[in-house]
């Protein structure tokens, strides 16, 4: 992870926290400052804030290891100052098996939740002794126990892309085609969103800011979701690339360059001695040109470890493929011999004839 530092590790999932989070605390420290408040106050809010994302982790967790249950692997779990986001290889397509992975992140939030209030009825806290709002070791508890409630009833909202949208996507695709189920959690959720932005346009511009998040989340997902619904049932074989453009691996970007300006193609197989070893894209010559010249060789910027995808594969499995590992292109093998690429792009047109055709 760029501009993230690596927290540890459990259970092979790695955490990070990215680098906007020390704005967060720097923001906390310097408006709380500006309003006279005392140093020892403002630490207790850090200790808090801190405990807090330390529940978000937990909340990530949740998700992860439901999801290694079900043999899906998370890449990594990154902190933003927003929230965290587990990212998880792919997503479960049994309705079953992705509402445990979706409820199982609030279901945490629920359980410290519980676990705090034990403890604060245990020690006897008496919330009439609160007398005014402010975080210390005597109210810290109280505090986190209550945003562990509010976590765990936020996501779950019925709002894509949010866990309360997916269980109810979850519920939707036990009865209805997974296309259809997720165009009418999108929907709720577009709906959902429409109103946050138009109540925190009044109230709070944070409100306006996760609106905003939803809104296009659920737009994302459910073309996603259609996308990969019109690919099922095809085969990597029938969105097949023969023709492509060649580059050999010793030629200069400028020659990639001119191919690049003179035709369609926005990606090249690079080949040596005639036989296909890697694929150059039009960012990669981009990156070449800024950090060298004209005359970089191809072979200095080409990407030689291109995804290989058979032929018989599922065409909709070969694309998700494609899009967890970030690959534009891939290669097709037959036999263990390269036949063709496969690209994004071209996947993107396949799926727009297929659904003209589909009336
Ligand atoms: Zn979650």
């Amino acid at each position: 992870m760029k501009f993230s530092l690596f927290l540890g590790k459990y259970k092979n999932v790695k955490v990070f926290i990215h680098w906007t989070f020390s704005l967060l605390l720097l923001w906390i420290i310097i408006s709380n400052l500006r309003q006279g408040m005392p140093w020892i106050d403002i630490f207790w809010i850090i200790i808090f804030v801190l405990a807090l994302f330390f529940c978000v982790v937990l909340h990530e967790f949740g998700h992860a290891l439901a999801a290694q249950k079900y043999g899906i692997q998370t890449k990594d779990i990154v902190l933003y100052p927003i929230g965290g986001i587990a990212r998880l290889e792919k997503l479960p397509e049994d309705p079953k098996q992705e509402l445990w992975v979706a409820i199982a992140g609030p279901l945490v939030n629920i359980g410290l939740f519980i676990i705090l209030s034990t403890i604060l009825s245990i020690t006897g806290f008496d919330l009439e002794n609160l007398e005014e709002i402010k975080i210390n070791p005597n109210t810290i508890i109280l505090y986190l126990a209550s945003a562990n409630l509010v976590l765990a009833l936020f996501n779950l909202l019925p709002a894509f892309p949010m866990d309360g949208g997916r269980v109810l996507r979850a519920f939707l695709a036990i009865r209805l085609p997974r296309a259809k189920a997720t165009q009418i959690a999108g929907g709720i959720g577009q709906f959902l969103a429409i109103f946050f932005i138009f109540f925190g346009l009044f109230n709070n511009p944070i409100l306006v800011l996760i609106g905003l998040f939803i809104f296009l989340g659920a737009g994302a997902e459910v073309s996603h979701t259609q996308q990969e619904s019109f690919l099922k049932g095809y085969k990597v074989n029938d969105a097949l690339m023969l023709k492509f453009q060649i580059i050999s691996f010793d030629a200069p970007l400028s020659k990639a360059v001119e191919k690049l300006l003179n035709s369609q193609a926005t990606h090249f197989v690079v080949v040596k001695d005639d036989v296909a070893i890697g694929t150059l894209s039009r960012n990669e010559i981009i990156k070449g040109l800024q950090e060298g010249n004209e005359s970089t060789l191809v072979e200095k910027v080409a990407d030689f470890n291109p995804l290989k995808i058979e032929t018989q594969q599922d065409l909709d499995e070969a694309w998700r493929n494609m899009m967890s590992k970030n690959k534009k292109v891939a290669f097709v093998i037959e036999n263990g011999h390269f036949l063709g690429i496969l690209d994004q792009e071209n996947i993107s047109e396949f799926v727009m004839v297929k659904s003209a055709l589909t009336k």
